[in-house]
């Protein structure tokens, strides 16, 4: 590609080797720019990490275990994500137990979920089978900054309406039954928003358009390997990785033309200091964090004893009872109180990977939403809720690490307060991401970018947020328009 360089030793600096700043520096390397990358852990990932948390042999991920985005996403469809790193996809992307052996069970495919769901069958294949079927334009509609005209119009009409229904309280009027509700409002309460709401029903619903399209991918050895596949190209481009450097204060970064962060708005404004513009510091103080999570892994002797067997064939398990039982819980965090009966998102990835736990045993991967901050500890609280569908769980358990929403943010700053979405995902902060702008990872500062997931299109691991910084610096600092080519080359 035809880009300007820049004098010094370096083009491009990145602060934060998570899956953003590892998109955004693979974005510059492959434009033919000399890129380093600094982490502050001992090895890059931030929320694709996997280690031992539990015992040795049982690899736990530390932060995401299932990829939604990881076949839906612009940028990883862009670089190949699928060609570079194994993944299993199970069958049944979600499910959803209910008590008394019910369970709404979200298979990959939309006629067989249909099927299963009886009465509401008919009416919940009408509510998402248009997503479904268009699940890539609805994830490049999510996946890019709503302050733009929408590509495929139809599409974001149409996913819009969906929205507004079941973002409100009219979300009960198609169905009659209490799996179908259930298994959407378990998704929508990924956001940690209160329920029901337009923007947590919107994410609701294109991750469950995902969940019947292409399904709910797993990688194998875990989350690392995405952040592994990012370094790998990264170094095969002449990038570097600087590993156990934490930046402190964007001055003391070596002279590059541009600087490339993966942090959060509240730790830009304390790395920038006096050279950022007041009024786009006051911009960023009005930004918002929202609730945070609280973590619980389990090294387990034999797999979780569902009631319901399906939910043994399912890549990720939303505990917490009815649509109704789901939004009361959020909506005691949401007032700032534990919940006595939480939410909680559950993973066995090892009944799919051998790799993540020695032979029999399993690893498992839970976390429960809990005020911004909390210092409390959840380990008993998710052990009861899985309980009460799984009897006999408490009997399997043979060792846990627990995270208090506190001790999330001190091992990673990008979730103040626990929040894993660095920033709300509220239906006003997705149009204002960090701010309200044409180019929200422009900074008025000469040569910065917002790169993290408080930056359009938002969090998850999807690579977007960086590979738009990233582009966005190609343009205004390198003269360049062209999109480069981040393929596998085999
Ligand atoms: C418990 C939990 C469960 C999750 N589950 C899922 C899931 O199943 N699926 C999914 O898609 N998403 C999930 N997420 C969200 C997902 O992990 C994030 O949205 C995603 O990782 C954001 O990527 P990022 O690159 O913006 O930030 P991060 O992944 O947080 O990376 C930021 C990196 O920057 C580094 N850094 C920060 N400040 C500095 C500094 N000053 N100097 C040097 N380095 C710095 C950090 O150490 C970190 O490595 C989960 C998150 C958590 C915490």
């Amino acid at each position: 590609m035809n880009v300007r360089r820049s004098p010094a030793e370096l083009d491009a600096v990145v602060v934060g080797a998570g899956p953003n700043g590892l998109a955004a520096a693979v974005t510059l390397a492959r434009a033919g720019l000399r890129v380093r990358v600094y982490e502050r852990a001992d090895a890059p990932g931030g929320g694709t990490a996997t280690r031992e948390l539990t015992m040795p042999g049982f690899r736990h991920d530390v932060c995401s275990a299932v990829h939604p985005m990881a076949f839906e996403s612009r940028f990883f469809r862009e670089f190949g994500l699928r060609r570079r790193v194994e993944f299993v996809t199970p069958d049944v992307s979600f499910g959803h137990p209910l008590g008394l052996g019910r369970a709404g069970i979200a298979y990959r495919d939309l006629s067989r979920t249909r099927d299963a769901l009886g009465a509401d069958g008919r009416a919940y294949e009408r509510l998402m089978r248009p997503l479904v079927e268009r699940s890539t334009a609805v994830a490049d509609f999510t996946g890019s900054s709503l302050v733009r005209v929408p590509d495929d119009l139809r599409t974001a009409i149409s996913f819009g309406r969906r929205a507004l229904e079941q973002g409100t309280r009219a979300w009960n009027l198609r169905f009659r039954e209490a799996a179908a509700p259930a298994m959407l409002t378990g998704v929508a309460a990924h956001t940690i928003l209160s329920q029901p709401s337009i923007a947590g029903a919107g994410a609701g619903l294109a991750l469950t358009a995902y969940a019947h399209a292409r399904g709910w991918p797993i990688p194998v050895g875990g989350s690392q390997a995405i952040a592994d596949a990012l370094v790998d190209d990264l170094r095969a481009h002449g990038g570097e990785l600087v590993v156990d450097h934490e930046v402190t204060t964007l001055a003391a970064l070596p002279a590059a033309t541009v600087t490339l962060l993966d942090v959060t708005p509240k730790a830009l404004v304390r790395l920038a200091g006096a050279a950022m513009p007041a009024g786009y510091r006051r911009a960023l103080e009005r930004f918002r964090y929202g609730d945070g999570v609280a973590k619980v892994d389990f090294a387990l002797s034999a797999p979780v004893p569902w009631t319901h067997p399906e939910l043994s064939r399912a890549g990720t398990v939303h505990v917490g009872g009815t649509r109704a039982d789901v939004a009361d819980a959020e909506n005691e965090v949401h007032r700032g109180r534990l919940p006595e009966h939480p939410y909680v998102l559950v993973s066995q990835p090892s009944l799919f990977d051998e790799t993540r736990a020695p032979a029999g045993m399993h690893t498992l991967w839970t976390y429960t939403h809990v005020p911004a901050g909390s210092p409390a500890d959840r380990r008993e609280a998710v052990v009861r809720q899985i309980e009460r569908f799984a009897p006999g769980f408490r009997d399997v358990i043979i060792a846990s690490s627990s995270r208090s929403a506190r001790e999330v943010e001190e091992h990673n700053p990008n979730y103040p307060g626990g929040d894993i979405a660095a920033g709300a995902p509220n239906l006003w902060q997705l149009f204002r991401r960090p701010v309200l702008s044409m180019d929200p990872w422009r900074t008025p500062m000469s040569g910065v970018y917002l790169a993290s997931a408080s930056a359009a299109p938002g969090p998850g691991v999807t690579g977007m947020p960086g590979w738009f910084a990233a582009l966005s610096a190609l343009r205004h600092e390198f003269g360049t328009h062209a999109l480069p080519d981040l393929s596998p080359r085999d």
